[in-house]
């Protein structure tokens, strides 16, 4: 058994009888707990050979850390095929208000596969390709991350708007959208919509989707008519 102390990031603030509690549930010394910092940033990053090393050394794991779901998200992200394990969860106390003060950084989405039906709402929502949509893969596994970059800081609209809540951002201060919550209820997409209020986002994907509305045949009947009209008045 691997005990392991895990660190979202630099706003992941622990206990500080962490490791303690980590040697406890795996049955081993303080010392032999291995320690994970910063992981959001090494998903991130791509940094991901340190963690495939990791979880190559063992098969049963204590996993010790302030929200469970946002870390089985970050390294699902990062590769790590954390279903093929056999992992104990230890959520440990954190400091909520280290979170309060401006986003953790980097700021990205996760997607707890558990939870995702792969209805897309996410990715026809997000105005920043942060995803894209394999069709031919299971329904759960259909929703990628591909553009971690361009997602917006302070954005969590597309995790508001998940119908089954299984989007993380797990610097988020709100215990719905960064983990913290075990079993988020489903909500409907148009209650989801409607809270967004004015939100820019919201103005924006609307636009969009009204222009996506629009038969672009119309659109080519129209300009034909003006070749074929021009000069004629
Ligand atoms: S909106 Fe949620 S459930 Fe739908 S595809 Fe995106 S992550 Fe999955
Ligand atoms: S938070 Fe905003 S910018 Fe980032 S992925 Fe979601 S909708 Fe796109």
């Amino acid at each position: 058994m691997t005990g392991i102390l895990l660190r979202l990031g630099s706003r992941d603030v622990l206990a500080p009888d962490s490791r303690e509690q980590v040697a406890a549930h795996a049955r081993i010394a303080p010392d032999s707990v291995i320690e994970i910092g910063d992981l959001a940033k090494r998903a991130f990053e791509k940094d991901t050979r340190a963690l495939a090393e990791m979880f190559a050394r063992d098969r049963e794991y204590v996993i010790g850390c302030s929200r469970p779901r946002a870390a089985q998200a970050l390294l699902d992200y990062a590769g790590v095929d954390v279903r093929a394990l056999r992992i104990i969860w230890l959520p440990l106390p954190f400091d909520r208000e280290a979170l309060q003060g401006g986003y953790g950084m980097p700021w990205f989405p996760v997607i707890d596969r558990a939870r995702c039906s792969g209805c897309g709402v996410c990715a026809d929502y997000c105005l920043f390709a942060v995803y894209a949509v394999e069709r031919a893969l299971p329904p759960g596994q259909k929703i990628r991350v591909v553009k971690p970059q361009y997602c917006k800081v302070g954005c969590p609209a597309c995790a508001r708007l998940c119908p089954t809540g299984a989007l993380i951002f797990p610097f988020c201060h709100e215990p719905a959208l960064n983990g913290e919550i075990p079993d988020p209820q489903p909500r409907s997409t148009e209650d989801a919509f409607a809270a967004l209020g004015d939100d820019p986002m919201r103005v924006l994907a609307e636009r969009q989707n009204r222009q996506r509305l629009i038969d672009p045949s119309k659109f080519e009947h129209a300009e034909q008519d003006r070749i074929t009209f021009s000069g004629v008045l």
